[in-house]
């Protein structure tokens, strides 16, 4: 992995405190949120974690809501109480639902439900810092004659609204995001479906491929846009004339 290398720039110098005791979701969150260009701090703790967020100061915090010590909940009621603004957004197993009232009476900004998937993840830290005004809008990305809209979810070419699926807007979206970026199978797995989906990765070849087919149908050469990029995986390669050409990078 050499995500120190690659960091997204809108995000740079944010920010995000973890505190989360699975260690598994904390490194899912790593990777990803470093990929996005912020700095992630993590606690396994509660107490650690209220700590932290207490003493420095970050952009974001992302809240486990079971901890072994002291709960998503507590930590998000004292850290209100001692006046804090920082944007929180909860994370709680499905089974946990019903205290969603209670999470954003307590000041949490929003709630993701696990299992969640990171562009998921995402939309909902992008739109809590848009909210809090520290977001830069950034929303429309516009490449190759296509538009992707990341508030409204939706794609256009020209005129012309493409009918995508979810799936295929998001792998659309991540790609024309980080143009020129070799996307394995893997890492779109991981950020489009899930770090616990239990599928193979055949399963990115068949939504790319009907990612084309729509691509395609619009008027857009696909083959030329979205790249296979042999024995690694994909990448969206701008056409724009202004558009320099440069090797790839590779995640
Ligand atoms: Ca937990």
């Amino acid at each position: 992995m050499r995500n120190e290398e690659i960091r997204g720039s809108e995000n740079g110098d944010r920010r995000v405190l973890v505190i989360e005791d699975e260690a598994t979701i904390t490194e899912f969150l790593r990777i990803g949120l470093s990929y996005e260009g912020f700095d992630v701090v993590s606690a396994s703790e509660g107490r650690s974690g209220l700590r932290l967020a207490t003493e420095e100061a970050f952009d974001l915090v992302i809240l486990d809501l079971m901890l072994p010590d002291l709960d998503g909940f507590a930590i998000c009621k004292r850290l209100r109480e001692g006046g804090s603004e920082t944007p929180i957004i909860m994370l709680t197993a499905r089974k946990e639902i019903p205290d969603r009232v209670a999470g954003l009476t307590m000041g949490a900004d929003d709630y993701v439900t696990k299992p969640f998937s990171f562009e998921e993840l995402l939309a909902r830290i992008q739109a809590v810092l848009r909210r809090r005004g520290g977001g830069e809008a950034g929303n429309l990305i516009v490449s190759s004659g296509i538009a992707v809209n990341s508030d409204t979810h939706e794609a256009h070419r020209g005129e012309e609204r493409m009918n995508l699926t979810r799936t295929e807007f998001a792998m659309l979206e991540l790609m024309m995001s980080h143009p020129k970026r070799v996307f394995t199978r893997e890492t779109l797995l991981n950020r489009i479906w899930g770090f616990d989906y239990p599928g193979d990765t055949n399963v990115v070849d068949v939504h790319i491929s009907h990612l084309r087919r729509k691509l395609n149908a619009a008027g857009v050469e696909a083959r030329d846009v979205i790249r296979t990029v042999y024995g690694m995986g994909y990448t969206f390669r701008p056409t724009d004339p202004e558009s320099p050409a440069s090797d790839a990078t590779v995640e």
